[in-house]
């Protein structure tokens, strides 16, 4: 058997996106709502099953794993699970490790995510604003994720900033966010609002498209197209006045199927194969099981089998359900 994982339409399955905590310490309005019913601990993976999960996943032809949440840095001990994790990079069985994460923590963390092999995060900051920042997150650290940049960037880690695009709140900003980021040496990316999971406000009101954004960033900027690739979603230009890179995530405006190389996995064991698909298989089972190995293989084959052609978002008509109804928390975008 070909170990390398492959989906029915071709496409090689190499990136993991680790959910390894749904818990999180921010309550975004486009991400939560502001009262969270989350997973019972007994429910989770522990840090030993998620060191041999990707294990797994590694022998598969998984070369780059990414570990989101909820907010991955508020799973206890998560600097042992990288530490351990580490060997795969060592050894050249994978080639990286990376984290997306809020911030608020890695005052405390960024020197350690270095030490332990980390060479790049992705950091989400939708408003340098205090009183937007506070709207937005419903919480007041601010201070502490500007902390965390200075602290990652002293560590020598890459960042990227993720900005979802949001009608009204923080559209006025994204200029200065972005010249802000670039003046750093901060590439940044932003997304697009993605209908998932029932949160305090209609998306409608939310959702604003990428186009818009570039029209307006075009006003003022020289936004030069490039043929960058990362085998992700986004896609990215050089802006002539800063220097910097822009990624660009469109999920509504720009259906980015076609080239999708990954498959996420949840704090509790299951796997989607499709950010806007609700289909799901259960791993906790298998390698909770009598043969671990076998099981696993098997399931992830079916995985293959069953990965989408593509998602079917849409965010038209206001008081619609969300698209799917888990919330990006619980895989982690
Ligand atoms: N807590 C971490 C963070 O915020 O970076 C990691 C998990 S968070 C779910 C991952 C990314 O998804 C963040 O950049 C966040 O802004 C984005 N996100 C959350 N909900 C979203 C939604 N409904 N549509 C688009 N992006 C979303
Ligand atoms: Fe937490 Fe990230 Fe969701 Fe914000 S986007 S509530 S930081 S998981």
């Amino acid at each position: 058997m070909d170990s390398q994982l492959k989906d029915s339409f071709g496409r090689e399955i190499t990136y993991l996106r680790l959910s390894v905590t749904d818990r999180c310490d921010l309550r975004c309005t486009y991400c939560m709502a502001e009262n969270m019913t989350f997973l019972p601990r007994k429910d989770l993976l522990t840090l030993e099953e998620l060191d041999s999960l990707c294990s797994s996943f590694i022998a598969r032809g998984i070369r780059k794993i990414r570990l989101t949440g909820g907010e991955p840095l508020v799973r206890r001990d998560l600097m042992g699970f990288i530490e351990r994790l580490s060997r795969h990079r060592e050894s050249g069985a994978l080639d990286e490790i990376t984290l997306t994460t809020n911030g608020t923590q890695l005052k405390r963390f960024a020197g350690d995510l270095k030490a332990y092999g980390v060479e790049r995060i992705n950091i989400s900051l939708d408003s340098r604003d205090p009183d937007t920042f506070l709207k937005l997150t419903r919480r007041a650290v601010l201070e502490d994720v500007l902390r965390g940049i200075e602290a990652a960037q002293e560590a020598g880690l890459k960042i990227k900033i993720n900005t979802v695009a949001l009608k009204g709140t923080n559209d006025a900003e994204i200029p200065e966010l972005m010249t802000w980021a670039h003046g750093l040496g901060m590439d940044m990316t932003l997304i697009e609002v993605m209908p998932l999971g029932d949160i305090d406000e209609d998306r409608v009101d939310q959702y604003l498209p990428l186009t818009a954004v570039r029209d307006e960033l075009e006003k003022r900027f020289t936004l030069i197209d490039t043929p960058m690739k990362t085998g992700g979603p986004a896609r990215y230009v050089k802006v002539a006045e800063t220097g910097g890179i822009l990624g660009m995530i469109t999920p509504l405006t720009n259906n980015f199927c076609a080239g999708c190389n990954r498959v996420r996995v949840t704090c509790t064991g299951q796997i989607y194969t499709c950010l806007g698909h609700g289909d799901k298989l259960d791993l906790r089972e298998a390698i909770r099981g009598s043969n671990p190995d076998l099981e696993l293989d098997k399931l992830l084959n079916l995985a293959m089998h069953q990965k989408p052609e593509k998602h079917h978002f849409d965010i038209s008509e206001r008081g619609a359900r969300p698209a799917v109804t888990r919330h990006m928390s619980v895989t982690g975008g």
